[in-house]
């Protein structure tokens, strides 16, 4: 057996926050990918998960001994409209495991078969999505951003019915909770102020202990999640990060990363970047996501506002003060991360406007975002060539190297040291868009892992000089070039 010790949590809390039901078993289970190194930090046995019996339980065909299989119940707003119902309309919580490190997360899967809230879903996954899930939320983790992570993907030996017929499969999913601002609007828009506070309780315990002795809790609550979400999206942008979706039913409470669907990095450096077919106002471009989050944490706040202050003027004033807090946490992050991304240890006036020049400079001329800072590792050596390179003009790189440059001869750091720490932050290799496309495409269309395999190894060591590797660091050639993701579900 592979070892699932559950303590399910979540599925104690009252009957209304859940429906339970198992997942439907499908027709012939596959293996498709065990993370062993996930698996052993549960405590799992990876040998045993790739077994026919553990197989079996990826697809959602057996049952494990302790799971308490639910549906979780939430709402969303999605481009702006609210939906009082979303829930796990494709997904199945099994239950709550704890780590190694002593950390509770949720075991799901994701693709598992109808819920009552499918809605007019089949609630199935495709083989596609569920591999970009994989290695994307993989990807991530790698680059130290906090995110659900991916245990194992099987196929189902079903089709799902998209625009064309697809291969089935299922991802299980691994995450600190699936506790979402949707899942509190779900309650809010119900008026059922008891579960709302349950909840926000219960998301003291899980994720902000700290905060559960503070004099107004709920108040507490609100300005940790606000400074999670704040960090995150700093953390997302820092990395060339867009995350296609962020509706409030993919907004977590515990500061994850979630739901890897029209999501992609950027090559050109441009803060107007989409990707969404579906986003057609550009609501979740790349340099619109501060004030998308913060939009969401406002919903937030607005389910919580009963809980804030007995007084409704009281609450308010609560609530807001609380999100004033996103904007000066999102621009500390940013700035001291953008900082760090041309090598800067020590801070003075001028350090935001001199990173802030480059991206300017990046921007103007289309240099790839994860390069240009990159090949500041060089620079850093004196070896301005790569960098250089990365410009079509390359005299306004040369200037700007001069100003950073002059800025340099005032850190303590030496040049080695700075080019160490440069490497640290400033990642070699991102799950770009053509390349993912790529490995999903041979999986999907000619079954060969290969590509796949190979791209996830990649991934993994970031930060690393990969000797033989070094294309999976390039950019699209215009005829590789992918011009939007879909959400493929
Ligand atoms: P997502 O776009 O994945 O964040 O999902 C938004 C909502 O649609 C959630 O309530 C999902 O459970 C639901 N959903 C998405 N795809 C399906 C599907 N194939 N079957 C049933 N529900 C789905
Ligand atoms: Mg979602």
């Amino acid at each position: 057996m592979p070892g699932f010790v559950f303590d399910n949590s979540y599925a104690r809390l009252p009957e209304r926050f859940f429906a339970r039901l198992n997942p439907t078993p499908v027709r012939a289970p596959a293996l498709v990918r065990v993370n062993a190194a996930l698996a052993e930090s549960l405590g799992l046995d990876p040998a045993a998960l790739a077994s026919p019996e553990g197989v079996a339980i990826l697809a959602g065909n057996s049952i494990p001994p302790g799971a308490e299989p639910i549906a979780q119940a939430y709402a969303g707003h999605q481009f702006g409209g609210f939906s009082p119902q979303l829930g796990d309309g494709r997904a199945i919580l099994l239950g709550e495991v704890l780590g190694r490190d002593g950390q509770r997360r949720d075991i799901q899967l994701k693709g598992s078969g109808p819920t009552p809230f499918s809605r007019q879903g089949d609630g199935r996954a495709a083989l596609g999505p569920v591999l970009r899930e994989y290695i994307v939320a993989e990807a991530m983790a790698a680059l130290g951003i906090p995110t659900t992570r991916a245990l194992a993907a099987v196929t189902t030996g079903e089709t799902v019915r998209r625009e064309t017929a697809l291969p089935g499969a299922v991802l299980t999913r691994v995450a600190a909770s699936h506790i979402r601002v949707g899942t509190f609007q779900y309650f809010a828009a119900r008026g059922d102020e008891e579960a709302v506070r349950l909840l926000a309780d219960y998301c003291i315990d899980r994720h902000y202990p700290q905060v559960a002795a503070a004099p107004n809790r709920y108040l507490a609550l609100l300005e940790a999640v606000v400074a999670a979400q704040a960090d995150l999206v700093a953390r997302w942008m820092l990395i060339g990060f867009i995350h296609g979706v962020m509706n409030t039913d993919n907004t977590t409470i515990s500061g994850e990363t979630i739901d890897y669907g029209p999501c992609a990095f950027m090559d050109a450096y441009d803060p107007a970047t989409v990707f969404s077919s579906i986003d057609y106002y550009g609501r979740y471009a790349y340099g619109n996501q501060p004030p998308v989050v913060q939009w969401n944490l406002a919903r937030l706040a607005e389910c919580l506002l009963p809980l804030l202050a007995e007084d409704d003027e009281a609450a308010l004033a609560a609530a807001r003060q609380a999100l004033t807090g996103f904007a000066p946490r999102f621009e500390d992050a940013w700035n001291t991360g953008l900082c760090r991304k041309i090598g800067l240890s020590s801070a003075e006036e001028g350090d935001v406007a001199l990173a802030q020049a480059l991206l300017d400079l990046m921007a103007a001329q289309k240099a790839d975002f994860t390069l240009t800072f990159r090949a500041l590792c060089g620079a850093a050596l004196g070896d301005d060539a790569a960098a250089r390179a990365l410009f079509s003009d390359p005299a306004g790189y040369d200037d700007w190297a001069a100003r950073w440059r002059q800025r340099l001869e005032r850190e303590q750091a030496t040049p080695e040291a700075r080019a160490a720490a440069l490497r640290a932050v400033n990642p070699l290799f991102i799950p770009r868009n053509h390349r993912v496309e790529a490995a999903l495409n041979a999986a999907v269309s000619f079954g060969d892992y290969g590509p796949f395999e190979t791209l996830l190894d990649v991934l993994s060591r970031p930060f690393e000089d990969q000797p033989g590797r070094e294309s999976f660091s390039l950019p699209p050639e215009p005829a590789e070039m992918v011009q939007q993701t879909f959400c493929g579900t």
